[in-house]
């Protein structure tokens, strides 16, 4: 898979700059061929993640949390990593903000849990909560890619800003494309404020309401 590649060839190049290179003579070409492919069922790609150590978030965490949910869901959200409860439980979204999101789903989109799928940018808990790196981010994409392509959701709802930007490579902050309704190969993207930042600003819980609505009425099209 050539995004899994390219994150294994940009981990090389950070590897060489902490060891003082500044230039180096790999090529485009050196891409090819791909050699890298990853699993084709979700089963054998959560083993693949469970057993990855990519990037340094594997050395601190206790469980992998791949994500759950309808396999064959319409909705997917894409969150920012695991945290605390996740890290301990190998779940998303169960601390917390988790609690919010699952009220979000089941009180505005009136739909249980396991109706949709839950999963993050990075499998593993950033240490202190903080954001994940790029590198940690771009080496973990590719596993979300290979989710999203065996689940092929209708709809994706980034929560915040850190999925938004590694899902579409777009630094526009959420604030500014929230509840737009982007159209990306084989779905559509809906950004939204991340649980955790309602729970500090309930008062932008009015608008993340909005954007959930706008999913409704968009699953009963479907
Ligand atoms: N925050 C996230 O972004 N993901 C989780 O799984 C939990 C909290």
């Amino acid at each position: 898979m050539r995004n899994l590649h390219n994150a294994l060839l940009l981990k090389q190049l950070y590897l060489l700059r902490e060891l003082g290179y500044r230039y180096t003579d790999v090529t485009p070409s050196d891409l090819e061929p791909d050699p890298v492919e990853l699993p084709d069922t979700l089963e054998s790609l959560e083993k693949t993640v469970t057993n990855c150590h990519l990037c340094d978030l594997s050395k601190s965490r206790h469980k992998t949390v791949f994500g759950e949910g309808d396999p064959h869901a319409k909705l997917m959200f894409v969150g920012e990593g695991p945290g605390a409860t996740e890290d301990s439980t190998g779940r998303p979204f169960v601390g917390r903000a988790g609690e919010l999101l699952t009220r979000m789903i089941e009180n505005v989109l009136h739909l249980r849990r396991e109706q949709v799928y839950i999963a993050n940018i990075v499998k593993c808990r950033p240490p202190g909560n903080r954001v994940p790196t790029p590198e940690e981010a771009l080496t973990c994409r590719p596993y979300l890619m290979k989710q999203i392509e065996l689940i092929r959701p209708r709809i994706i709802m980034t929560l915040g800003g850190t999925a938004y930007r590694y899902l579409t490579n777009d630094e526009t902050p959420v604030s500014r494309v929230r509840g737009h309704i982007i159209r990306s190969e084989g779905y559509l993207l809906i950004p939204t404020f991340h649980p955790s930042y309602l729970l500090r600003n309930p008062s932008a819980k009015k608008l993340a309401w909005e954007d959930l609505i706008k999913v409704k009425e968009l699953l009963n099209t479907l």
